[in-house]
């Protein structure tokens, strides 16, 4: 029995894939390689290909026996996802509609399903509780939240069960120091602070400074990435012992500003990072914090990496190692 990994070979899909390996499971990879890096795959069978792509995903279905997915294949910007709304609407909600008709065609009845904070828009209080309002104020956001409602109706209409974790700002690399975070092109917070630190761009554009937030620049709640890939390991075996769907937000429940990032860097990375005031990112809320709540209660996550120095520290081991990233 094995467990199908989509996006396997991207930042989050990676770190779980090792997550799994780790605990002796038997995984299958699928990447279109689109964003995916070659080198990001450490073990397991690997195929590349879409999940769009019927005849592709029918051999991968049929050649193995999968008891599960974890589906992380998608388009994850939100300023891309505002420019180009039909590009996120096909590979996210189109891609995963193609992955349930063959889950139900095979009929793999479970599925760790990689959401977002994204899926609330701006947020009616802080922390986001799950039973908080979802109004997505960018596409990106939106379909995942339409994949999330398919969910629910295909657990209604097909018995399929899934959990969907909210992620709220995933960072850090593993502890191995094989795998990090690699975005081409990079388009993320805390990897664009690295390569400021590095030498590598000349300053960091803090989009925004007049938020309402204490220092004007927006606030998210950073989390480990191997905290989160620990969480999909529950969910899985939550699903396993035949719980129902849920729903879970992932982030440590503490938020920081923009420039509170760039500042703790300047700490870890003993280097000097020059940023400069840009416009606003379209589709950003001022303020992102997570309450974990229900997943600490109920599948007994605790984060163990929570606190921002030792995720940019981490972030900081990877991209000296690997300062062009990945090779492939
Ligand atoms: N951000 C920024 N400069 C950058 C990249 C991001 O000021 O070069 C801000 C962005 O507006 C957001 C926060 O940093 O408020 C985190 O953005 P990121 O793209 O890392 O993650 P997101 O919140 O979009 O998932």
């Amino acid at each position: 029995m094995s467990i199908l990994v989509t996006g396997g070979a991207g930042y989050i899909g990676s770190h779980v894939a090792l997550e799994l390996l780790s605990k002796n499971e038997e995984i299958v990879i699928i990447d279109n390689m689109q964003k995916g890096h070659k080198s990001a795959i450490l073990g397991g069978k690997f195929y590349k290909g879409d999940i769009r792509d019927r005849e592709f995903m029918d051999e991968v279905f049929s050649r193995n026996d999968i008891s599960a997915v974890i589906h992380f294949a998608a388009n994850s910007l939100v300023g891309e996802s505002v420019t180009v709304p039909l590009k996120y609407y096909d590979n996210n909600v189109y891609g995963t509609q193609c992955l349930l008709e063959k889950m139900v065609e095979y009929g793999v009845k479970h599925i760790v399903f990689s959401s977002t904070a994204a899926t609330y828009g701006e947020p009616e209080r802080i922390p986001i509780q799950e039973t908080d309002r979802t109004l997505p104020t960018n596409p990106y956001g939106d379909t995942k939240l339409a994949i999330e409602r398919m969910l629910r109706w295909c657990d209604e209409a097909y018995g399929i069960k899934s959990v969907c974790l909210r992620y709220f700002n995933a960072a850090g690399a593993h502890k191995s120091g094989m795998i990090g975070e690699d975005h081409r092109p990079e388009t993320h917070l805390v990897p664009i602070v690295m390569e400021a630190a590095l030498g590598k761009r000349e300053y960091v554009q803090i989009f925004g400074d007049d938020y309402d937030t204490p220092d004007g620049t927006c606030i998210r709640d950073y989390i480990h990435v191997s905290d989160l890939a620990k969480a999909h390991i529950l969910a899985l075996e939550s699903l396993r012992a035949g719980n129902g769907s849920k729903v879970y937000n992932l982030g440590n429940g503490e938020g920081f500003s923009v420039k509170e990032v760039i500042e703790c860097a300047r700490k870890v990375t003993g280097r000097e990072i020059k940023s400069v005031i840009s416009p606003r990112r379209a589709g950003d809320p001022a303020v992102l914090v997570a309450s974990s709540d229900r997943i600490r209660k109920e599948l007994g996550w605790s984060p163990e990496e929570d606190d921002l120095e030792t995720i940019l520290s981490s972030a900081w081991e990877w991209h000296r190692k690997h300062p062009d990233g990945y090779p492939d």
